[in-house]
């Protein structure tokens, strides 16, 4: 299926100007843009598109509305079935999931369903109209831990039930990764963020921050002092993984977790803080997913020379195909299949190099993707002052440790069926402190379905 009307380009910041500033670099369709973008669609009667989507938005329904101008109707459609389409519109991997089913896509370029969704989400943030009213209140209570994506989405559709629910929050700003680990650079944070959060606000969800449950509350102490009749569980993956290579205790070896929460959340990028932080002159950052692209690229911003070190190919790189190009037009230096062996100090235990070792990919392994193997003898060395591991995270033991009845699997992952059921009666968990660090969308989707069967729950009991 072809289109004649081409795919209508998005106006970005130029690369050399963005990679020394933390402005977002993609600038959004105008309602022009976004009318004619919208008219390529062609409202397929099975739409493949909504299929992919992990909350099933009514896509073409959304789109027809942009198409006819009627802007605030398409941000009705799209908040039935999501709370955070202009954060969505932004960091979804759209080619893996609507874009890469639309019907479009087979012969030319797929419908641009990101960037109109932003554009909904942001005309919605802009104009306001007031999209979903708050259903009067059942008398029941419901406690969310955590302010993530999987919180927000399970909360927003508790309170549209009419469930009080409140959401405990461990750090001082709301929003999970959205606000600590996701660069201003592509998700502004007061202008966006902030703002979906205050619409989530509006359906009655009431928020508390700097309170770690499993240390200032208990989830025993929710459900039995505190008189909450179900607890929804959206703790995320925030504990770091290291390689275990010699030299990762050196000076200027960080976590992109670390790196990018002193970044974002205590603004190190802004030189009116007192919070910076030493990135140096050459900063190699190790990993290939969406985590390691937002470290490499701040690491640009904030002055050093920047290298990505990933030991599979460019095929195989998780991170989002918009990331790794917009990072490419930046300058930042990819070293592909390369894997680090030991990270090297000077005499006063600061990092001076990293001595990597050259990669072929053999058999797929079970994550489909080509094994990469040593080649032996094939040692080089990076020089650089910081070396910053991405190398994925895993969920924060705490909840787990001071929750009777609370399983894990292996790899510290709270167990929770497909409806977010825990091991724990009145307990429920969804996003990545059930799957492991994936997506903003799975969170969002994990956090609905939890929702519903939470309401099942206390319908029941
Ligand atoms: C740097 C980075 C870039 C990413 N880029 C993308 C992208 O482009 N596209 C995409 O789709 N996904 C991306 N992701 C992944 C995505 O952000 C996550 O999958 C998603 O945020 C998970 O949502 P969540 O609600 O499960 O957890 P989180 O967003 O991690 O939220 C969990 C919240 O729970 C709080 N919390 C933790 N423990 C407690 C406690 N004991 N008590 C109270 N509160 C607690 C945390 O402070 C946090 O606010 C990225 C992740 C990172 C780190
Ligand atoms: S598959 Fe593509 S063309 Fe069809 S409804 Fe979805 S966005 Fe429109």
């Amino acid at each position: 299926m072809a289109n004649k009307i081409p795919r209508v380009a998005v106006r970005e910041q130029d690369p050399k100007v963005r990679a020394a500033n933390f402005e977002e670099v993609c600038y959004g369709y105008n309602a022009e843009e976004a009318q004619t973008e919208a008219s390529r669609c062609l409202n397929c009667p099975k739409p493949r598109c909504v299929t992919q989507c992990p909350v099933h938005i009514d896509i073409p329904a959304f789109i027809k509305e942009v198409t006819e101008g009627n802007f605030a109707g398409a941000a009705e459609v799209i908040h039935r079935d999501s709370s955070l389409p202009s954060v969505c519109g932004r960091v979804c991997p759209q080619e893996n999931q609507c874009e890469g089913a639309c019907v479009l896509g087979i012969k030319g370029e797929p419908v641009a369903i990101g960037k109109l969704e932003r554009f909904v989400g942001d005309y919605a943030i802009e104009h306001n109209p007031e999209t979903v009213t708050p259903a009067p209140r059942n008398g029941k209570r419901v406690a969310v831990v955590g302010s993530g994506p999987a919180g927000l989405a399970c909360a927003s559709d508790l309170a549209k039930l009419g469930y009080e629910v409140k959401i405990f929050e461990a750090l001082h700003k709301v929003g999970g990764v959205l606000v600590y680990g996701i660069p201003e650079f592509r998700l502004p944070k007061d202008k966006i963020v902030a703002k979906e959060v205050e619409a989530v606000r509006r359906l009655g969800v009431e928020i508390e921050t700097d309170v770690i449950v499993g240390r200032t509350l208990r989830v025993d102490e929710l459900l039995d002092r505190e008189g909450y009749d179900a607890v929804f569980i959206g703790t995320g993956a925030g504990l770091p993984r290291f390689m275990g290579i010699e030299g990762e205790n050196l000076n200027g070896v960080f976590s992109a977790n670390e790196m990018l929460t002193r970044t974002n959340l205590m603004h190190a990028y802004d030189d009116t803080y007192d919070t910076p932080i030493r990135i140096g002159k050459r900063c190699v950052v190790v990993g290939g997913g969406n985590v390691a692209m937002d470290a490499v690229r701040t690491a640009k911003r904030l002055g050093a020379e920047a290298f990505i070190v990933y030991r599979r190919g460019e095929e195989e790189l998780p991170a989002r195909r918009e990331e790794v190009h917009h990072a490419k037009q930046e300058g930042i230096e990819f070293r592909m299949l390369s894997n680090p062996v030991r990270i090297n100090g000077d005499e006063k235990g600061d990092v001076k190099s990293i001595t990597c070792i050259r990669m072929e990919l053999g058999e797929p392994d079970a994550s489909g993707r080509r094994r990469p193997q040593e080649i032996p003898g094939s040692e080089f060395d990076i020089e650089c002052d910081t070396v910053i591991m991405a190398l994925g995270t895993s969920p924060n033991p705490l909840i787990k440790s001071t929750t009777e009845g609370l399983e894990t699997n292996k790899r510290g992952c709270l167990t929770a069926d497909e409806e977010g059921r825990t091991t724990r009666e009145g307990v429920f968990a969804g996003g990545d402190a059930v799957t492991g660090a994936a997506t903003v969308i799975l969170a969002m989707g994990a956090g609905r379905k939890a929702a519903k069967a939470i309401d099942e729950y206390l319908t029941k009991k």
